[in-house]
């Protein structure tokens, strides 16, 4: 740390992102990217884009919005785009929480709520996971504050219902409740249609996971347009041109895809049924995934010893060294072939243990 940095961000943790080695090929199954390339016309449409690179891209997105407007029946200013949906959720910490709406969100979830809440100094409280990791919906809905909540929730991957949100934000219509969803294509269901009735509803997404894009940082938020236009004002007072204009002529073209992407979910449901299928089988224990990876454990084998013997074998997984956790590995589901390495490896590993 400098002698500069200012006092307000000394202590501050950062998010931990999963390893991007580069020191040999890895089967990378550690950051839930997709292991199928984007599709080919957002390629095209991407480098078509290139060349006008020396012109600032559109700050409303337009032409991108009215391609997601038509595809999932919302209006242009129920949409905001950010760079990935990492930022949108920032926003949303910074927009909708303060000292009287604390963020509310599970102990066990996605990492970068608890920094976003530290880094905009919004107090925060974490409730913990029942103890088969399912979301403890009474306490949430006793609770003041703006929650957040992932669905499916990461690194579990157990999914709300749509009905089970709807009675949540009906416990208290006077604070926001954020519904990340950013998995919520492989198997889920998407709560966008209650933005409607809801206005304290805030769906994101993002193209990082369903649709290839993770290198080109694309995400979006949907709520009601009070709400977005809360959003617009805080992105307006950071970085209006957001959004690059290669990355949003990639997003039109995937969003004219739709049937490359939902292929590509069908393959990693199968895949998913498949790998733990398989894994049951050797004896590992797992939570109901309706997301891209699943969360396994193993009575032998620690999470930290597995994930460092599959990364001696050339295959990285997700360890959490964090309490009620740390017994578990997150595995990406991936192509049928990274599968079946994962499986043979993992064989290999439990025989040299016994
Ligand atoms: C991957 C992920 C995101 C956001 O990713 P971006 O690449 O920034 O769009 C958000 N929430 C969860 C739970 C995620 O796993």
């Amino acid at each position: 740390m400098s002698r500069f940095f200012s006092k307000k961000y000394s202590g501050l943790v950062p998010y931990t992102p999963g390893e991007q080695p580069k020191e040999r090929k890895y089967i990378k199954l550690n950051t839930n990217e997709s292991p199928f390339p984007p599709s080919e016309l957002a390629q095209k449409m991407a480098a078509e884009a290139a060349k006008r690179l020396m012109l600032y891209p559109d700050p409303d997105c337009r032409e991108l919005t009215a391609t997601l407007s038509e595809l999932i029946g919302v209006s242009s200013d129920e949409i905001v785009w950010t760079n990935g949906s990492d930022d949108v959720l920032n926003f949303a910490f910074m927009a909708f929480c303060d000292d009287e709406q604390p963020a509310i969100f599970p102990d066990i979830t996605y990492g970068f709520y608890s920094v976003f809440a530290e880094a905009n100094r919004i107090p925060y409280e974490m409730i913990p996971l029942n103890e088969d990791f399912t979301i403890p919906l009474d306490v949430f809905k006793q609770k003041k504050g703006t929650v957040f909540i992932a669905n499916p929730n990461a690194p579990t991957g157990i999914a709300l219902t749509v009905k089970e949100i709807e009675e949540l934000l009906q416990s208290d219509p006077d604070r926001v409740v954020v519904i990340d969803e950013a998995y919520v294509d492989f198997g889920a269901e998407s709560c966008i249609p209650l933005i409607r009735q809801y206005d304290n509803l805030l769906v994101t997404q993002t193209f990082s996971k369903s649709r290839s894009m993770a290198g080109a940082r694309l995400g979006f938020a949907v709520g009601s347009k009070d709400l977005i236009a809360d959003l617009h004002t805080i992105r307006y007072a950071t970085n209006p041109y957001n959004i690059n204009s290669m990355t949003m002529a990639a997003g039109i073209g995937v969003l004219q895809d739709e049937a490359y992407t939902w292929k590509n979910c069908v393959s990693i449901i199968e895949n998913r049924g498949f790998a733990s299928e398989e894994l049951k089988k050797m004896g590992f224990e797992m939570t109901p995934s309706m997301a891209n990876f699943i969360f396994v454990k193993h009575p032998e084998i620690s999470g930290e010893a597995l994930y460092t013997s599959l990364k001696e074998k050339g295959i990285l997984v997700r360890y959490f060294n964090k309490p009620r956790i740390s017994e578990y590995c997150r595995i990406t589901i991936g192509s049928r072939e990274e599968m079946n390495e994962l499986l043979k490896q993992i064989q290999i590993v439990l025989e040299e243990l016994l």
